[in-house]
């Protein structure tokens, strides 16, 4: 392992150890968060998403370790976001906005919109002048709070959005919350027959047990492929991103 590599290793420890107030806070207690927004403004270009985006990544390669999902992984959510060519998009985790930039960046449809969710008041603040910054704010709505506390407000935005239901999903916060957001979303019509649901870190080793279990057992329901790759900034640590497609029940 390069002196780099063990140094972000370090870094990822070092969130990872002051677990309790990371998921309390979503951040990592050291300041890392708006040392990240402080370099993207300094070094990346106004109104260019993708330098907005390769600033993050190599801020978390070079100072702090962050869980965006960075640039190996990232991929496949671009290829997911090329297959279903969404309009009405929901994230739920904002975190900073790397994921944010990267899907607003890339949704081409007349009228396409993110809602992305946060709990963080910070990382909300932060987020959103990433954002800003990365000349996209038109394109995305950062909520701050849980999403299973504001099922209202996505509601509303769809209903602004004149869309019957989200045409894609990007599942990316505490894995805890995977399942059940996933049977809110379903619950309340919120996904519909062709809708796609990508998450975040579904490793074997570090995703949520229930939802995977729950993908494996429900075919019919969620027709899912498991992208193989490895966690953000630590490319020897296995992880994994699940993109599925959600099917209505046929009718006979
Ligand atoms: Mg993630």
């Amino acid at each position: 392992m390069t002196l780099a590599a063990l140094s972000t290793a370090f870094s990822c420890l070092k969130a990872v150890m002051n677990m309790k107030k990371f998921l309390a806070t979503g951040q990592a207690g050291d300041g890392r968060e708006k040392a990240l927004l402080d370099y993207v403004l300094r070094t990346a270009e106004k109104g260019n998403p993708l330098s907005v985006l390769n600033a993050m990544d190599t801020y978390a390669k070079t100072s702090s370790w962050l869980m965006n999902i960075g640039d190996d992984k990232g991929p496949i959510l671009d290829k997911a976001l090329q297959k279903y060519n969404p309009r009405a998009v929901l994230e739920i985790g904002t975190f900073c906005g790397y994921s944010a930039v990267r899907i607003a960046s890339q949704l081409l449809k007349e009228g396409s919109k993110l809602l992305s969710f946060e709990m963080s008041p910070d990382n909300s603040n932060i987020a959103r002048q990433i954002i800003e910054h990365a000349g996209l704010s038109s394109k995305v709505d950062v909520v701050e709070g849980k999403f299973n506390e504001h099922l209202d407000v996505a509601k509303q935005f769809l209903e602004e959005m004149n869309s019957p239901h989200f045409d894609f999903v990007f599942l990316d916060h505490w894995k805890v919350y995977y399942m059940s957001d996933y049977l809110l979303l379903k619950e309340n019509a919120m996904v519909g027959n062709g809708s796609g649901i990508c998450a975040d870190n579904m490793g074997a080793l570090v995703g949520p047990a229930d939802f995977r279990k729950y993908l494996k057992k429900h075919a019919e329901e969620l027709e899912t492929c498991e992208h193989k790759s490895n966690a953000e900034y630590l490319s020897w640590f296995p992880d994994s991103v699940t993109v599925s497609t959600f099917k209505l029940p046929t009718q006979l």
